[in-house]
């Protein structure tokens, strides 16, 4: 079950402040409060979707175009010419905090290797 009271639902309806970087009708894209590279946005759609299979099960045609077209205009808008990583947790084994999907933007440096290996 969604979660009304999750931190980027409070962020839509501006109880959280949060450091804006896009907004269209489906999608909001903010930076990250945490950033774990030099540049960490995360992009959001406006309705109430816990993941990524939920968002394309439930959403509209709109809605999913409309985001994904969100994500690669705020990746041209930060000008990410040398590249970037887009990464979305999902459930436990993704380690997902926030359960309302949002693709994590990292940037402005090398990120390094993409997962690291059990010990
Ligand atoms: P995830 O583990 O994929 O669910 O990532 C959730 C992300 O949300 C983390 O990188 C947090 O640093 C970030 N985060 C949590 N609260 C806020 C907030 N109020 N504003 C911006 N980012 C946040």
């Amino acid at each position: 079950m969604y979660d009304t009271n999750n931190i980027f639902a409070k962020i839509l309806r501006n109880e959280i402040a949060c450091k804006k970087v896009y907004e269209d009708n489906y999608s909001l894209a903010f930076y990250d409060i945490f950033p774990k590279k030099k540049i960490h946005v995360l992009v959001i759609p406006k309705g109430e979707y816990m993941n990524l299979g939920e968002f394309t099960n439930k959403a509209s045609h709109d809605e999913i175009v409309g985001y994904f077209k969100a994500i690669s205009k705020v990746i041209e808008q930060l000008q990410l010419i040398n590249g970037y990583r887009l990464i979305s947790n999902c459930d436990d084994h993704g380690r997902q905090e926030v359960k309302h999907l949002h693709f994590h933007i990292l940037a402005g440096e090398d990120v390094g290797n993409m997962v690291c290996k059990h010990s």
